[in-house]
C-alpha cells in the first residue's frame, strides 16, 4: 500500500477567520443569498462553495467530509449523525423495492437488523452469506443485486474479507462492493483495494473519545452528491444530518488517529500473542492461527497493525460476565459495548451487540455465549494490563477450564 493516508490528513489545512489554528465552527442552519438567481442554482446543485441549509451542507461537515475522503482515498465523502446514518442512506440510495443485497452473514448487529428485519418493509431481501467463501457470494447474486455488502475486519467475529477479490466480483456482476470499515481505519484502504463505497461509524476509533455517534459514507462524487440531491438524496431527505459542533470536534480527534491506531494495535497484538501463549480460545487477525490473517497482511498498511480489536472464548456467559465484572473492578477497562476509546471497553456480544442475530445463527456463526469481545485500549504499560488480567483470570479459573478446552 503505498497511499499515505494519514499524511494526507496531516496536510488539510483549514484556517479560522482570524487566522486560527482551526476552522471556525460554522454556527448557522441557514445562509444567506445576494442574489434570488444565486439561491435557486444552489437548489439545483450547481453553484460550488455555496451553501444553503446545514441538513444539505455546512462548512464543518464539509472539512470533516474532505478530512474522511482523504483518509480512504475517494474523491469525495459525506458525513452523517451515526453509523447507521450512513449505511442507511447508502442502501436507501441503491435499492428499491423488490432488490436484493448479497452481505456477508457477520457484520454488526444493527446492520443485520436493518437489513434481516427493517429492510422487508420495502421487499428488500438480502442474503447472508459467508463473504470468504466467493463461489457462495457469486452465486448468490441475481439479476436484482444492488450491491455486495460487507466488513473489512467483522464485528464481533474478526472475519477479514478479501476487498480485491470482492471488488473484481462486483465489477463483473456491474454492482458496487460497499464495505463498512469501522474496524481498521488507516489498517485498511478499503477503496483503494477496490471498495466503491466505504462507510464507517466515526463514533469508534475516528473519534476515539466515546462522547458522540457520528458517520461517513466515502465514494465518487457523483455518489456524494446524489445523496445530497434536494429531490432524490437520501442523506438529504432522511435527515440523518450531523451537527456542525460535533463534526468540528471530530475533525481535531482525527489528526491524532494515526497515534491511536498504532498504539491500539500494538497492545492488542501484544495481549493476543500472551493470551493465546497461555492456551486461552482467542481471535486476533495478527495471529498466524487466524483464518484471516495471510488476507489481512496482504491489504493491509503495516505500519498500523492488525487493529485494537480481539475476542477471547471462556466457555460459558456466567463465566465471561464474571470475567468482565472482575476486570471493571480492577480498573482494566469498562463493560460496555462500543470501541476504539482510550480505555479497554469489552462486552459479550452474544448478549449485546449482536443479540440482534438469532441464538441459532449465532451458533452456526461461531459466535458462542461465552465470546468476549475486547477493544484494547491506548494503556502505557501493557505488560502491566497482562498481569494484572491474568490474574483476574485465574481467581475466576477461567484460565484452567480454557486450557483443558483448547
Ligand atoms: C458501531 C458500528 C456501526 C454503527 O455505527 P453508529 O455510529 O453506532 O450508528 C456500524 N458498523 C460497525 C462495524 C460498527 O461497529
Amino acid at each position: 500500500m503505498d497511499y499515505k493516508a494519514s499524511e494526507q490528513i496531516q496536510d488539510l489545512q483549514y484556517f479560522g477567520e482570524f487566522g486560527g489554528v482551526n476552522p471556525s465552527i460554522s454556527d448557522s442552519s441557514t445562509y444567506t443569498f445576494l442574489s434570488a438567481k444565486t439561491m435557486f442554482d444552489t437548489f439545483e446543485g450547481n453553484t460550488e462553495g455555496c451553501y444553503l441549509y446545514s441538513r444539505h451542507s455546512s462548512p464543518s461537515n464539509l472539512y470533516l467530509g474532505e478530512a474522511m475522503a482523504q483518509l480512504e482515498g475517494t474523491e469525495a465523502a459525506n458525513v452523517y449523525a451515526s453509523g447507521m446514518g450512513a449505511i442507511s442512506a447508502v442502501i436507501f440510495q441503491l435499492c428499491n423495492s423488490n432488490e436484493h443485497i448479497v452481505s456477508s452473514r457477520t457484520i454488526y448487529g444493527g446492520t443485520y437488523a436493518l437489513f434481516k428485519n427493517f429492510l422487508k418493509k420495502f421487499d428488500i431481501n438480502t442474503s447472508f452469506v459467508n463473504i470468504t467463501d466467493l463461489e457462495v457470494v457469486e452465486q448468490s447474486i441475481t439479476s436484482k443485486t444492488k450491491m455486495i455488502y460487507c466488513e473489512a475486519v467483522s464485528n464481533p467475529l474478526l472475519e477479514v474479507a478479501d476487498i480485491p477479490a470482492l471488488s473484481k466480483l462486483a465489477k463483473k456482476h456491474g454492482i458496487p462492493l460497499v464495505v463498512d470499515n469501522t474496524f481498521s481505519p488507516l489498517s485498511i484502504n478499503a477503496a483503494k483495494l477496490g471498495a466503491d463505497i466505504v462507510v464507517h461509524s466515526l463514533t469508534k476509533f475516528i473519534n476515539g473519545s466515546s462522547d458522540c455517534v457520528a458517520g461517513a459514507v466515502c465514494a465518487s462524487s457523483d455518489f456524494c452528491l446524489s445523496l445530497k440531491d434536494v429531490n432524490n438524496g437520501a442523506g438529504m431527505l432522511l435527515g440523518s444530518t450531523l451537527d456542525s459542533l460535533r463534526a468540528a470536534s471530530i475533525l481535531k480527534n482525527m489528526r491524532t488517529l494515526h497515534i491511536r491506531i498504532k498504539k491500539h494495535s500494538e497492545n492488542a497484538q501484544f495481549l493476543a500473542h500472551q493470551f493465546e501463549k497461555d492456551g486461552l480460545k482467542v481471535v486476533y487477525p495478527g495471529l498466524e492461527s487466524h483464518s484471516g490473517h495471510h488476507t489481512m497482511k496482504s491489504q493491509m498498511n503495516p505500519e498500523y497493525g492488525f487493529g485494537g480489536l480481539l475476542t477471547l472464548d471462556v466457555g460459558s456467559l456466567d463465566k465471561a460476565n464474571a470475567l468482565m465484572e472482575l476486570m471493571q473492578k480492577e480498573k482494566l477497562g469498562y463493560l460496555a459495548v462500543s470501541l476504539g476509546f482510550y480505555k479497554t471497553l469489552f462486552s459479550a456480544p452474544g448478549t449485546s451487540t449482536s443479540s440482534e442475530i438469532p441464538l441459532e445463527e449465532q451458533k452456526a456463526l461461531g459466535l458462542s455465549q461465552g465470546l468476549i469481545r475486547f477493544s484494547i485500549g491506548l494503556d502505557n504499560n501493557i505488560q502491566q494490563t497482562y498481569d494484572a488480567m491474568k490474574s483476574c483470570m485465574k481467581r475466576l479459573g477461567v484460565l484452567e477450564s480454557s486450557l483443558t478446552l483448547a
